[in-house]
């Protein structure tokens, strides 16, 4: 534990609760009761200002600490790294931002140019505006338009916003940047509410694709000039697509001659036990954004990946002076991030991580859909590799979603028992009901056996 007397943390929590904006919080209860501040924190467990070792579920509350807490050898090179040379502009180069390029790189195949960012948020505006820019150099700017699906969430930006398909996180932040449209989710178990009949399997995953066939035609083929998704659905509830979706996503992007850009900001960087999310499906993006799990929140990093044939787009022509990405991020230059994440790309290999994840990862959805025999109120268990929700219902044939209130107290009641999970809340009206898991990738037997463990002790407490 952090060296401070009783005195010091005390005036550390009275600063916190006059001067910090928490994020994502209502801070009606902080009025009631402390905040909470982690102090320290190692592999996969941190403590509180009182002591209280806690089992951390959701790699620091949103799917970032990949590698998990306390890595030294990460805050050596970062170190290193800053003493040396911290900060140059990114319209220069910097050792770690070039070697870190060609390593990631050659975890992509098909994919060649790195642009350096700092947020999820922001490398999804650098895509969009490569997006527009190239319908206007090569379509007279009438392929504007960008499709976007329901239940994923690309930040929190107006602009990533009017790309945003949960609805509560809209609310209230209108009007919205024109040109991006919504398609439908694709989550079987809420089949029924589309309107398409009774569909599963492979059937689903085709008519769900489909789906984004009929937004195109009636916005006009030649309006759209992309389709930006997130491999598997994160905080809208994690929703792996079925099978035959991607397949028939990947018809459609050919058919309509669309640029396909894969938001990877919490799959990216071995989440889902393969180095990203998309590779799971065999498409080929013209995009790729990945942030949290970059540099494990070592360091703030986030890069938009493209193609050499969208590079070759933007070069230099002779009397078109408009005619490059006239794009910066101060902090893009900040070698902190490049330095932080080619130790962490490192420690994955090094750990043999993607194996762990996978590994781990099936244990994990395996327990959760253990406990649903003993608990109706699991409706379903989704997950890859260590990333899983569990949706909750009050009703198994109903499917009615349960109570929110009743949800938030079984995340309230892991944290007592000294186990951090999430849940899928204040993202859309009703359907806050997915218990969220995304472990860091080191986790052992024992970790997965113990955050289960307390779920069940929590679903009996709070649901009977
Ligand atoms: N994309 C996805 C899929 C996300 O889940 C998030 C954040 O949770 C973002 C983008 C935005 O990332 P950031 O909060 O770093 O701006």
């Amino acid at each position: 534990m952090d060296h401070l007397t009783p005195n010091d943390m005390s005036a550390v929590v009275e600063a916190d609760r006059a001067h910090i904006w928490h994020h994502l919080m209502p801070h009606k209860s902080l009025e009631t009761t402390d905040p909470r501040i982690i102090v320290e924190g190692k592999g996969m467990r941190v403590w509180d200002q009182h002591g209280k070792e806690h089992l951390d579920a959701v790699s620091g509350g949103v799917w970032t600490v990949n590698v998990g807490y306390g890595r030294e050898s990460i805050a050596n090179a970062v170190r290193d790294q800053l003493v040396k040379m911290n900060f140059f502009a990114q319209t220069l180069g910097s050792i770690p931002g070039s070697r870190f390029a060609e390593r990631l790189i050659a975890k992509m195949p098909g994919m060649s140019r790195v642009f350096y960012a700092n947020s999820g948020s922001e490398a999804n505006e650098k895509a969009f505006k490569m997006i527009r820019q190239i319908s206007h150099r090569q379509h007279g700017g009438r392929k504007w338009k960008i499709l976007y699906r329901e239940r994923d969430y690309h930040g929190t930006t107006i602009a990533n916003l009017s790309a945003g398909g949960q609805d509560e996180r809209n609310a209230q932040y209108g009007p919205f940047t024109p040109g991006f449209v919504r398609v439908p989710h694709c989550l079987e178990y809420r089949a029924s509410d589309q309107g398409w009949g009774d569909l599963s399997g492979e059937d689903y995953g085709r008519r769900a694709a489909d789906a984004i066939e009929e937004v195109i035609l009636a916005e006009g083929p030649d309006t759209v000039g992309a389709l930006c998704l997130e491999p598997i659905t994160a905080g809208g509830g994690v929703i792996v697509p079925p099978p035959g979706y991607w397949e028939r996503v990947a018809e459609i992007v050919k058919k309509y001659d669309l640029l396909l850009h894969i938001d990877e900001v919490v799959c990216g960087v071995g989440r889902t036990g393969e180095w990203f999310g998309y590779q799971h499906y065999g498409i080929q993006p013209d995009f790729v954004t990945m942030a949290k799990g970059v540099a494990s929140g070592y360091a703030a990093i986030s890069c938009m990946v493209t193609t050499e044939a969208v590079f070759e787009m933007f070069k230099d022509k002779p009397d078109d002076h408009l005619g490059y990405f006239r794009d910066v991020s101060t902090f893009g230059g900040c070698t902190a991030g490049p330095a932080a994440a080619l130790e962490n790309m490192a420690i994955i290999e090094r750990e043999d991580l993607l194996a762990n994840c996978a590994a781990m990862g099936e244990r994990l959805v395996g327990n959760l859909e253990a406990l649903s025999e003993k608990h109706a109120v699991i409706g379903q268990v989704r997950g890859k590799g260590l990333f899983a929700g569990a949706e909750l219902v009050s009703d198994r044939a109903a499917k009615t979603p349960a109570d929110e209130a009743k949800v938030k107290a079984v995340v309230a009641d892991c944290m007592q028992q000294g186990v951090v999970i999430g849940a899928s809340n204040r993202s859309l009206p009703g359907f806050n009901n997915t218990l969220l898991f995304s472990p860091a990738l080191i986790a052992t037997a024992d970790d997965i056996d113990a955050i289960t463990a307390s779920v069940d002790a929590a679903l009996g407490r709070v649901f009977g």
